[in-house]
């Protein structure tokens, strides 16, 4: 830096106004010091030359000034644009990272936050994560483990973790080390896909259960039938083994109609609801009077939705069916409700009810609250998950209300769409 002082002087030095009054100065001295100047004519000369030269090298004084006042010009309008185009790929970054479905973090070689994104924040509800350690935010050694091990190893780590922090979840953990000292950390949760797989592995569970229960049954009779040519033995067996093919068949059936439910698009057509629950009800009288039990239904005398016709009379079969089986007196109602986009049906009955403590089950496949009396009444435990699989398919929801001894109420709602008669 140049002291102040010279700084002056150069400027005084340098400024145009300056430059003219010397310029004008020199000529005024160089034309009387050749006039009046020492007497011989070389002497002059050389007197003019002189302060030519100094005029000279004021004026390139001034140019190399002006460049300079130039190329710092250049250089601040390059450092702006810069300054600009780093903001512009920060937001760019933080536009991305906060739209990804995974929370990132990046943080120290300690383990204390630098940077989350919208994600990160969202998944620990942390309100400000900078400067706070991950464990203080997480609430997971085993995730500050992993950035440690990132650190130490020098190479990726990645584990699944159990996170209970605010809620119970499941998360892919990865810890890389980032250029510098920072480490990058992300956690994918996968709750759901956990969840699913339990699920799925748990339904083939169930299948095999629920079909080798009546293959054994059948095997078994069948050979105590070999074993002895007992005409007493096949009279009591063949009708048990006619009940328990039948099981089967209706256990696939029923998955048949799962699967179809689950993987093939709905087909909508119009289709009169009312006449679709008339139906099922007339086809269920018979069964709900041999207990004893009346089916009566209230609301409009038709209404047309877009619904799939087959799809909704294997629902209203299914709910006015369980109604009957799980109801031993008493009697069931089938309400119709017009709203302005919806329809609601309600089933309900005066049956023994649902505990509160499997109602948030029962719509699972093959969950039964009273397996006997499923199997007696030869349920398969699937009804319940068609139904809400076909609802749902139809943008609809399912829910019940129910308690011990107190009857259930199972209630559909469905958009009505836009069906071309109304
Ligand atoms: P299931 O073939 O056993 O009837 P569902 O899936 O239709 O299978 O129903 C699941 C379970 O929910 C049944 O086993 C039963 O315990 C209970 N449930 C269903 N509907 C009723 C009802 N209306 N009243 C009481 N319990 C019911």
């Amino acid at each position: 830096m140049m002291p102040e002082r010279f700084d002056f002087m150069r400027r005084l030095w340098t400024s145009p106004f300056l430059v003219a009054i010397s310029s004008a100065g020199l000529m005024i001295l160089a034309g009387f010091l050749f006039v009046f100047g020492p007497g011989n004519l070389s002497g002059r000369w050389i007197a003019v030359a002189a302060v030519s030269m100094a005029l000279v090298a004021a004026l390139r004084i001034r140019a190399l000034e002006r460049s300079a006042e130039t190329d710092q010009g250049r250089l601040t309008s390059q450092l702006a644009t810069l300054v600009e185009q780093n903001d512009r790929y920060r937001s760019t970054v933080d536009a991305l990272a906060d739209g990804l479905d995974v929370a990132l973090f990046v943080c120290d070689s300690k383990a204390n936050i630098e940077y989350a994104n919208r994600r990160a924040i969202a998944f620990f509800q942390a309100e400000s994560c900078r400067g706070k350690s991950l464990l203080a935010v997480s609430l997971n050694p085993e995730l500050e483990q992993l950035v440690k091990s990132a650190v130490i190893n020098e190479l990726p780590q990645s584990a699944e973790l159990s996170f209970r922090h605010p809620v119970e979840r499941i998360g892919q953990a990865k810890a890389w080390r980032a250029p510098g000292d920072q480490v990058f950390v992300s956690v994918y949760e996968i709750t759901e896909l956990r969840r699913l797989e339990r699920i799925r592995q748990d339904f083939v569970a169930n299948v095999s259960h629920e079909m080798r229960t009546p293959m054994t049954v059948i095997r078994n009779m069948a050979e105590t039938m070999l074993d002895g040519d007992d005409a007493v033995l096949r009279d009591k067996y063949l009708p048990k083994i006619i009940s328990e093919v039948d099981r089967l068949s209706t256990i696939s059936q029923d998955l048949l109609i799962l699967s179809a439910a689950e993987s093939n698009p709905v087909r909508k057509q119009d289709c009169d609801i009312v006449d679709v629950l008339t139906n099922v009800i007339w086809q269920l009288t018979p069964k709900a009077a041999d207990k004893g039990l009346k089916i009566g239904y209230r609301g409009p005398e038709a209404f047309m939705i877009e619904a799939n016709p087959a799809q909704m009379i294997q629902v209203a079969l299914n709910l006015i069916d369980n109604a009957i089986n799980y109801t031993s007196e008493g009697h069931i109602s089938i309400n119709v409700k017009e709203n302005p986009e919806t329809i609601e049906i309600s089933v309900q009955d005066t049956g023994m009810g649902i505990p509160s403590e499997h109602l948030p089950r029962i719509f699972e496949r093959f969950y039964r609250v009273d397996k006997a009396r499923s199997r007696a009444s030869g349920g398969t435990g699937l009804g319940l998950s068609i139904v809400k699989h076909i609802i749902e398919a139809h943008g609809g929801k399912l829910s019940v209300q129910s308690a011990q001894n107190e009857g259930s109420t199972f209630i559909v709602v469905l958009p009505i769409g836009h069906p071309s008669v109304s």
